[in-house]
């Protein structure tokens, strides 16, 4: 029998996912495409490494006291992580978010105790933008520490010392690529990073949505988007401090429909239930997988990211007139 971990501390329920074997996406890339299962965290997102990362680091520094407070711009899933590691260790959590995210998100946030602030959503070089809105209430609040997951390089250790060598060992030494989109870059550079000084020739991909700068910029050296994207906590204009000399060796675009189509087949053919991120992940470890092979690699084994649950989208991603709206294919069943 495989026994699950037990844990003497709940914090200690963050990470050590199961990795599993994706049997649609297999067949289609023609090779073995694996997902690293973060949607079982117990934030139901790969945030909740982040957040621990973060708040660990902040004490550390010394820069986070009992009965202090930490205060995020997140598209949610961040702020969800900090709320729920802040509860466990008695720190107070303020998260600021654009208000035009799953509504999910922000029931979840108020349910677990976090004073949430709504801003409008608008661009990084705007001083109302969520993010240095949160920065500005950080530094006003006594007590109060900056989580700053874009910069914070805390926010890519923790991938690098838990997430990389994790996966490792789950594919038994034996990986060939990894992808994944990008929201800070934390979760892409830290694996590549930590897989990297496992075996250097290990593949690791940008996995970039449309309306995202960085695919163009890893391909042709310049910062640029075209198009939109409904993915939420993914899709970046500019280089972070997470991204700062990330291995990155290749990239690929992935649109919306080719997601959707992914999150649906998920769903229906192996009862996964994700959030859009997912699949766009997945479409990426496909295109991965299939450039791996068509370059001489023998069966290359490709490892992704399976960011959060869909639950959180019902109101999204799962809703007919939601998805009719933005001019996104239905699946048959909603
Ligand atoms: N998917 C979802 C649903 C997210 O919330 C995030 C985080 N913003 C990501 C992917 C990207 O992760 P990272 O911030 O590590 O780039």
């Amino acid at each position: 029998m495989r026994m699950a971990p037990v844990a003497t501390n709940p914090l200690d329920l963050i990470g050590n996912t199961p990795i599993v074997l994706l049997e649609g996406p297999s067949e289609a890339a023609g090779c073995e495409i694996w997902g690293k299962c973060e949607f079982l965290n117990p934030g139901a997102s790969v945030k909740d490494r982040a957040a621990l990362g973060i708040i660990r680091d902040a004490e550390e520094r010394g820069a986070l006291k009992p009965g202090g407070t930490v205060v995020e711009g997140t598209a949610g899933n961040t702020g969800i992580g900090i709320a729920l590691v802040a509860n466990a260790l008695g720190y107070k959590t303020v998260i600021v978010m654009p208000d035009n995210q799953a509504s999910e998100k922000y029931a979840t946030l108020r349910a677990l105790g976090a004073k949430l602030v709504l801003v409008k959503p608008t661009k990084f070089k705007d001083p109302n933008h969520f993010v240095h809105t949160s920065r500005r209430i950080a530094e006003e609040r006594d007590g109060a520490v900056w989580a700053n997951q874009f910069d914070n390089q805390a926010n890519r250790r923790i991938h690098e010392a838990t997430t990389a060598p994790e996966i490792w060992e789950q594919m038994e030494g034996r990986v060939d690529g990894f992808t994944c989109a990008v929201g800070t870059g934390g979760t892409l550079a830290g694996v590549g990073l930590g897989l990297k000084a496992k075996d250097n020739d290990i593949r690791i991909a940008l996995t970039d949505p449309h309306g995202a700068a960085l695919y163009e910029y890893y391909a042709h050296g310049e910062l640029k988007s075209e198009g939109s994207s409904a993915a939420e906590g993914i899709g970046q204009g500019r280089i972070t401090g997470n991204l700062e000399g990330a291995p990155i060796d290749t990239q690929f675009r992935i649109s919306d429909e080719e997601g959707l189509h992914w999150v649906a087949e998920l769903l229906r053919e192996e009862g996964l239930c994700l959030g859009l991120s997912s699949g766009i992940n997945v479409a990426g470890a496909i295109a991965l997988g299939k450039q791996l092979k068509a370059d001489g690699r023998d069966n290359p084994r490709v490892a992704t990211i399976l960011c959060d649950t869909g639950f959180r989208y019902l109101s999204t991603i799962y809703n007919r007139e939601w998805l009719e709206a933005k001019g996104l294919p239905v699946f048959g069943w909603l």
